[in-house]
């Protein structure tokens, strides 16, 4: 099948800076595809590369099939909703909605059709009289997105679309994209550096590290099974286990990873010193020493909470410990 989006060996330097560094990606048709990475680690280049903002300085872009080489932004049939919604404040939301359309030079009376149609799919029919100062942060934010997807795109490019809202309108706001890409089927690819976001709305993630993608996979791909330690670091809370530890624990000397919720008490296994406890509402979690180093274990809700500076005993199974890709 044709990919939505292919970068085959792709880089984008500045001077120095290589801010994209021969990077491989394919993204299927109907794909929610997130970008994740630190500031700085070459995800909103990316992005812009595909929306043809910026060009390679090596490699090459394919979009459905075709070269995107010398094809303008306003001719590769991919919209993109900027963190700051970028709306004109001196124009209602209708005429901020059907701006594109009349750039392309569709007529009046279809226009005002068309972006009726795209504020009715973001949830906010009736708002087209309103100026963007006289809406919440929220709802700018499905104006910006009604905005892009009035052109019909088949791909959406969403650059930290929901970083301005606050943490419940964010959640809301996860659900109902995740929905609209799944009733319109199009191409969705989105920056984050929040890896919740990312785990919880993308059926892939590419996690990107200085220019480059360390890891791509599905959530719990990334989740269960991170290559790296930098990985394993920036996805959720794992336990990192050195390789001295995990030699100590009868293990291979390598690095390892092992996630906090897959830990148990029992009465046998290996020895460990609660050092900490807290209560973190649906878990408790746990900080424990083993021979001189931490471990974080996430006890879910009705568990017994062992005291401070006892004893315990913790097991996994093997299946849950991950061996990764790191130099020991
Ligand atoms: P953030 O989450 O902070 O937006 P990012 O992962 O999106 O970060 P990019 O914006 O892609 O990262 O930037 C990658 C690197 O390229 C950074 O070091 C940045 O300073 C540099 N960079 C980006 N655009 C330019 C430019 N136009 N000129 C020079 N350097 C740039």
């Amino acid at each position: 099948m044709t990919s939505a989006v292919r970068f085959l060996k792709v880089s984008r330097h500045f001077g120095a800076v290589r801010a994209v560094d021969g990077v491989d990606l394919e993204i299927a048709p109907g794909e929610f595809f997130a970008m994740l990475g630190p500031s700085g680690s070459g995800k909103t280049t990316s992005l812009r590369l595909i929306a043809g903002f910026e060009q390679p300085t090596s490699g090459h872009i394919e979009i459905f099939g075709e070269t995107a080489e010398g094809v303008p932004p306003y001719r590769r049939n991919v919209n993109t909703v900027f963190q700051d919604y970028a709306l004109f404040p001196h124009l209602d939301i209708l005429d901020n909605v059907a701006y594109g359309l009349m750039v392309k030079g569709m007529g009046k009376a279809e226009r005002v059709k068309e972006a009726e149609k795209a504020l009715e799919l973001v949830k906010l029919p009736g708002y087209g009289s309103r100026r963007p100062g006289q809406l919440s942060g929220g709802q700018r934010q499905r104006v910006a997105l009604a905005r892009a997807l009035v052109n019909k795109p088949r791909v959406l490019l969403l650059d930290e679309p929901l970083g301005a809202l606050d943490l419940k309108l964010r959640e809301q706001m996860q659900e109902e994209l995740k929905s609209l890409q799944r009733a319109l089927g199009i191409t969705f690819i989105f920056v984050t550096h929040d890896q919740g976001e990312a785990l919880s709305m993308a059926d892939r993630v590419a996690v990107f590290d200085n220019g480059g993608i360390v890891q791509q996979g599905t959530p719990q791909d990334i989740y269960r099974r991170p290559k790296t330690r930098f990985v394993a670091d920036f996805v959720g809370s794992s336990n990192v286990i050195s390789p001295d530890v995990m030699t100590a624990l009868g293990g291979e000397k390598r690095w390892a990873s092992l996630r906090p919720e897959a830990i148990r008490l029992s009465g046998e296994g290996i020895e460990a010193k609660v050092e900490s406890a807290s209560f973190l509402g649906a878990a408790t979690r746990l900080t424990v020493d083993i021979t001189g180093s931490r471990l974080h274990v996430m006890l879910p809700a009705g568990s017994d909470i062992p005291d401070i500076g006892t004893a315990i005993r913790l097991t996994w199974q093997q299946g849950d410990l991950h061996y990764m890709d790191d130099a020991a």
